[in-house]
């Protein structure tokens, strides 16, 4: 088969951190840098619609970090897939790992909820990742075979192809270790195998794999370098402007 192009998607995740004129600000700052890679930014819920005003006409995506499972109803606190989109996003993170270890999201539910964003016509970006245990146990491929597999159970090849994965092993995020290029290519090939056999081969050749945990710029560009790496997730690293375009940049310096 063909090789297929496929472009690099660089998110940054605030997680609870920033206010709106904060992310009114740094969304205005970044539409005027110059950068190649696809870029988002998952903001909280109170900076969405500020966020995505400063974005328009610019390149960059706005998107949420969590949504509800429910279409709409007695859910006092949640926020819906439509919602989102009337505020001008474009895409939601679900599954994080620190939802599913602190607000105990499973797979199910990471199912449920990116059903509910393909319904709205928002891009689900869900992130999959085993803990430091399952690593040690050997048992990171089985993990990753059980997220994908039951995270977009019921879902056509062509909805499939249009979500973003992060691969984000749990004990790489915030703890400034990265994975080694070696596991982060293994992990990335292994997940487009997975991909391959469930949702057919042309899927699993489109969709797009980034990794995430740690990363900075001075190891943005040889992750970016890996083949199998189709952009970055990126938590601490993004919440200033000159750290989060520093790896923007480390993309137009990478060899891919
Ligand atoms: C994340 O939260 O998705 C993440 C990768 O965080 P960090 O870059 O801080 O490890």
């Amino acid at each position: 088969m063909a090789h297929v192009h496929r472009p690099k998607v660089i998110v940054g995740n605030w997680k609870m951190h920033k206010g709106i004129a904060e992310a009114r600000s740094f969304v205005t700052g970044l539409a005027l840098s110059h950068f190649t890679s696809l870029v988002g930014l998952a903001v909280p819920y109170t900076c969405l619609s500020a966020a995505a005003e400063a974005a328009r006409g610019s390149a960059i995506m706005i998107g949420a970090q969590n949504v509800s499972d429910n279409e709409d109803g007695p859910f006092t606190g949640e926020i819906s897939s439509k919602m989102l989109k009337d505020t001008g996003a474009t895409f939601a993170i679900v599954g994080h790992s620190e939802r599913r270890q602190h607000f105990h999201e499973d797979d199910t539910l990471v199912n449920n909820k990116i059903k509910r964003l393909i319904e709205s016509g928002l891009r689900p970006l869900m992130c999959i990742g085993e803990t430091l245990e399952q690593h040690q146990d050997g048992k990171s491929h089985q993990v990753l075979h059980a997220q994908l597999i039951n995270g977009f159970r019921g879902l056509t090849p062509g909805q499939v192809e249009h979500i973003i994965v992060a691969y984000e092993p749990v004990w790489a995020i915030g703890t400034g270790k990265t994975a080694s290029p070696e596991t982060v290519e293994a992990a990335h090939a292994y997940c487009r195998k997975v991909i391959a056999s469930a949702w057919g081969k042309d899927t699993a050749e489109h969709i797009i794999i980034q990794y995430g945990g740690s990363v900075k710029a001075d190891n943005a560009a040889a992750l970016l370098a890996l083949s199998d790496v189709d952009g970055l997730l990126v938590g601490g690293a993004s919440l200033a402007l000159e750290s989060f375009t520093k790896i923007l940049h480390a993309q137009e310096h990478s060899k891919s």
